[in-house]
């Protein structure tokens, strides 16, 4: 062996010995690589008393190989969490899917998956990215929960244009995730400061709360919507809402990132909450991890928290 050779054999040690660091440090966020590590992190939240929402990690996609792949992935993950009677579902995104190449390809794509979630019983989130893709996620959420009811979408209280949105889904019966939102976006259609994206996010939780859910009440244990925040302040006031909400507490969730306010979680299970768990898994975790961290100071500031935490 050269003298290059092994430089090269010592760089490419390092960085498998920097990665599987930051991968120990990462795995408070992401389950690991492998659907079993993504299964494994969900049986440990359904022992808590929590469900679990598993996501294959992977954005912006544009070679069709890994597009397929990704495919595959979930739909062999549905058939997993069946066999495994995992008490969970799963969340995807549209630009995993194809998006980035046209919404045909995703339309298709999503379409396999809720065909598997049908055959297997499972909930279906849509999550939400960049503003350059709302309308198309809105346009296939509504598409889809024509054929499946148990979809649901996400909406980020950062955009101005949530509350009609909103509006528009609850007219539909949507299930609706209600999240700050992780993407950096333009004033014009977004609140910047982060007192604005609370207050809208107050506005938005008032309007969940206030929706006649009579039709279902009692009827059944089925989702409605999800506060995913990690904000006490919002979460109180969720739970003040709830007391004088028409619907049942069974019939939305708290919904937390893996590894963020455990105890929290925990508390609200006691109190007889919803709680469930959003699990990244898989081999895009170390860009996924860095594009979090660099895409908002908060996202730093929230995994540093939870470290020192635990
Ligand atoms: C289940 C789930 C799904 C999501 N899906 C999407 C999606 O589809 N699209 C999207 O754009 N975004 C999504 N997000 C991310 C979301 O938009 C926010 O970027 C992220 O949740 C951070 O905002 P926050 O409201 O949780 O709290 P932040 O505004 O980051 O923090 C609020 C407060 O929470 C408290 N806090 C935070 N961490 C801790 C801690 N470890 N211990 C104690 N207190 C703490 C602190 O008081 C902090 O000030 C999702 C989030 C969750 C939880």
């Amino acid at each position: 062996m050269n003298v290059n050779n092994q430089l090269g054999h010592s760089h490419t040690n390092n960085y498998l010995l920097k990665e599987r660091l930051l991968m120990k440090l990462v795995k408070k966020w992401a389950a690991g690589q492998h659907m079993q590590d993504a299964l494994i992190a969900a049986k440990s939240c359904n022992i808590k008393g929590q469900k679990a929402i598993l996501n294959y990690l992977g954005e912006d996609n544009t070679e069709e190989e890994r597009i397929n792949r990704t495919t595959k992935e979930y739909c062999n993950l549905l058939e997993r969490m069946h066999a495994d009677q995992i008490d969970g579902c799963i969340s995807v995104k549209p630009s995993q899917l194809g998006l980035c190449i046209s919404y045909d390809l995703c339309r298709k794509n999503l379409k396999s998956i809720i065909n598997g979630a049908i055959k297997f019983g499972v909930f279906v989130w849509i999550d939400m990215e960049s503003s350059k893709h709302t309308d198309d996620t809105l346009m296939l959420y509504l598409e889809s929960f024509t054929r499946y009811p148990e979809i649901g979408v996400v909406l980020q209280s950062a955009l101005r244009r949530s509350a009609s949105d909103l509006l528009h889904l609850m007219e539909v019966g949507a299930k609706v995730r209600l999240v700050k939102g992780a993407y950096n976006e333009n004033e014009q259609i977004a609140f910047v400061h982060h007192e604005e994206i609370k207050a809208n996010y107050i506005k938005l939780l008032g309007m969940l709360f206030g929706r006649n859910y009579m039709n279902n009440k009692g009827v059944d244990n089925a989702l409605k919507f999800a506060v995913a925040t990690h904000d006490s302040k919002l979460i109180e006031y969720a739970i003040k809402l709830s007391k004088t909400a028409k619907i049942g507490i069974k019939n939305f969730e708290f919904e937390f990132l893996k590894g963020i306010r455990d105890g929290l979680k925990r508390d609200l299970v006691e109190e007889g909450f919803r709680v469930a768990e959003y699990i990244p898994y898989g081999d895009e975790w170390l860009p996924y991890s860095v594009r979090r961290l660099r895409e908002r100071k908060r996202n730093l500031f929230l995994l540093a928290r939870s470290l020192v935490q635990s």
